[in-house]
Order: structure tokens, then sequence, then C-alpha cells
């Protein structure tokens, strides 16, 4: 048994009182909370910094590791989409392979313990498998037309049966709103409430998304005549993106909001109503569109940090996401923290282990310091 007390303790939803110490065992699992009057002083390790639980990663597509310093950026959302489908097969699969290797490395070098991860493909999986972190995998599917939800979710079934038989834990989960039928968001819908697990879309990112689902107009046209997908049948009339889809979204099953850029009160507050968890990836969205979401709108207590890929992203590091963000202003230390341990372990449903220092959990021990007004990541002491 190890007594952690540092210059702070925030034991995922809060600072604890000064004095407070972390009794860990050998193995990471939490025995306690402890005031250190009723300790020997011999006993206790004293570390200079913040003492949090491990790092949730909401949102990330380690399949896309390869693409690192390969997509411009600050190209707007449809070349960006654009230049992901052009260059992603570009390697051969034992490059592939290698980069998300690198990638869980670093990962799990920067405090990260649980990540939900976008994937395509089956190809992550014995990566994931052998990983000290853990991941939630959101099989990703797209499919406009209504008519081919059949084929495109038996498919997703397929993939998903792939990483189950790893005893991976894994869910569906539709692309964005601008490419995937509501029907099929139906359909994932309720597969995954069967499975009791969570979902997962990419929301209103970019505004053509807004527009698209408006009245037809704006860049995204341009994408599917590129890839030349007819859309002549397709007559979307809503206020905004989130209001188009959100009614197919199943009540069962928590949603986690990917972005968010360009989402406004009303869609907020409408989001707040149904089960939903709100994540930023802001390091993403100024890769890509140069604009962070109006953060100033949204509960500072329940949102969660995902990285996105690195395609789109500069390093997988949820701590310095969780710096863009208290840059601006709107949140608080603790609000901020909580959103990168048991916000994130609540998003992805593994409260049980992640998130919190509580006994019998095994939720990772980072040190980490506040240096400038920024965050710096020390080391994992579990
Ligand atoms: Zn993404």
């Amino acid at each position: 048994m190890r007594f952690l007390k540092a210059d702070k303790l925030f034991d995922g939803t809060r600072f604890l009182p000064s004095g407070s110490v972390l009794a860990v065992h050998d193995d990471g699992c939490i025995e306690d909370v402890l005031n250190e009057t009723a300790l020997e002083k011999g006993k206790i390790e004293i570390l200079e910094g913040i003492l949090t639980p491990g790092f949730v990663n909401t949102h990330c597509h380690l399949e896309l590791s390869h693409l690192k310093d390969k997509i411009p950026p600050n190209q707007g959302l449809v070349d960006f989409a654009l230049g992901v489908i052009k260059t992603r097969n570009n390697l051969p699969e034992t490059e592939q392979l290698n980069a998300m290797q690198l990638a869980d490395k670093a990962m799990y070098e920067a405090g990260i313990v649980l990540v939900g991860d976008i994937s395509n493909t089956t190809l992550s999986s014995a990566i994931k498998a052998n990983s000290a972190i853990f991941y939630h995998t959101f099989v990703e599917l797209i499919g406009l037309n209504p008519t081919r939800a059949n084929d495109v979710l038996a498919n997703g079934e397929k993939i998903i049966a792939a990483f189950h038989q790893n005893h991976l834990s894994a869910s569906l989960a539709p692309h964005a709103p601008y490419s995937t039928s509501l029907e099929l968001i139906k359909r994932i819908g309720m597969y995954n409430a069967a499975l009791q697990a969570p979902g997962s879309i990419h929301n209103q990112e970019a505004e053509a998304e807004n527009t698209f689902l408006q009245d037809k107009s704006g860049g995204f046209n341009r994408l599917y005549q590129t890839l030349d997908i007819p859309i002549d049948w397709f007559h979307p009339k809503a206020k905004t993106s989130f209001q188009y889809y959100s009614k197919v979204l199943h009540r069962d099953v928590l949603q986690i909001l990917v972005h968010n850029t360009f989402m406004n009160a009303e869609d907020i507050r409408l989001a707040e109503r149904l089960n939903t968890c709100i994540c930023f990836c802001p390091g993403a969205n100024l890769y890509i569109e140069e604009k962070l979401p109006a953060f100033e709108l949204f509960n500072a207590d329940t949102f969660c940090i995902g990285t996105d890929s690195l395609a789109s992203n500069h390093q997988l590091d949820v701590l310095a996401e969780l710096n863009i963000i208290l840059e601006t202003g709107n949140f608080s230390d603790e609000q901020g923290l909580k959103a990168i341990t048991s916000n994130g372990a609540r998003a992805l449903k593994q409260e049980n282990r992640f998130g919190r220092f509580e006994k019998h959990k095994r939720p990772g021990v980072n040190l980490i310091q506040k240096e400038n007004d920024q965050f710096r990541f020390c080391r994992r002491l579990f």
C-alpha cells in the first residue's frame, strides 16, 4: 500500500481538503482517502503538484494516426474530409499499425487510461486488446441514403463482432447527420440500447452542416459532387442540424455529441433535455475550422473532452486540450479536471472503474502541476 499526499488532491469531482492522503494498493486499486493525522508521518509520500485520477480521452480516431501532418490545417471541414478520404489508404497496413501503436503509447505516457475511439475497420483491435489503456470502440457507420440502412448496419455488426471477440468494449455510431440517414441513426440507437452501450456522433462541427440540413445549401454539396455520390433525392428542411436529427435519437442511449462548434443556445437547451453528453475537441476545431464552440452557453459541470485524431491535431493529449479550453476563461480548474476524469468516464459508461478516487476503483493516478496558468503533466504513479 502507498500513501500519497500532494499540494492538492483532486478526486475526479472536486479538490479535497488539505491534509487528504490517497491510499492505493500496489495494483492501483484505491483503498481510501484518509486524513494525514490518521497516519504515521514516515509512511506518507509527499509530492509536488496535484494528484488526479487517470485521464479520459472521450473522442479519438486511432485509425487515422498515420495521417499526422498529412492534411494541411485551416481548410475547413469539407476539404479536410476530402483530404482524409484521399490519403487514408496511401500507406500499407503495417505502417498504419505502427502509427497506431505509437499513438497508443503516447496517450499512455500522457496519463490517459480510458479512450472512446472511433473505428471504421477492425484494424485497431489487436493494438487495443494488448494496450494498457482501456478502449471503448465506436464502430462508425456512414450512409446518407436510407435504402442502404440494412446493408450498412449488417456490415457494422460484423465489425463489432470482431471487437467483441477480442473481449473489447464496442458499440455503433453514426458518423454525422450530413452523412447518415435518420433511418440509420434510429437503427443504430436500437442496437446500442440492446447493448446498453453509449453512442457518439460528430455534431455541428461546421456551419456548412447546418445549412446543408436547413435547405441543402453550402459546402457539403461540393463534398458529394467530388465523391460522385448522387443526393438529388435528399430534401432536408430543418432549423439546425441538431434539431433535424435529435428527434430520432434513442432516449435510453447516452449520446456523446462531439465538437458542437456551431450549436446555438436553442440546440444546447434541447440537448440538455435529452440523454446526451457534450464533448469538446478544441485542438481539432482550431486545426480544421479555426473556430471554438461558444463555451459560455454550455453547462460547465457536465462536458467532457476528446483529442480527435492525429489527422486533425498535433498530439493526443487531453490535458493540452483542457489548457485551450481553460484559456477562454469560461471554466474553473475543478470543472476542467472533472471533464477529463469523471465526466469522460460517465460518457463512456465506465464509471465502475474509472474517473474517481473511490474505494475498489482502479482509475489510474496522475501527478500534474500548474505553471503560468497551464496544466503540465508530470508522471503516472499508477
Ligand atoms: Zn472525430
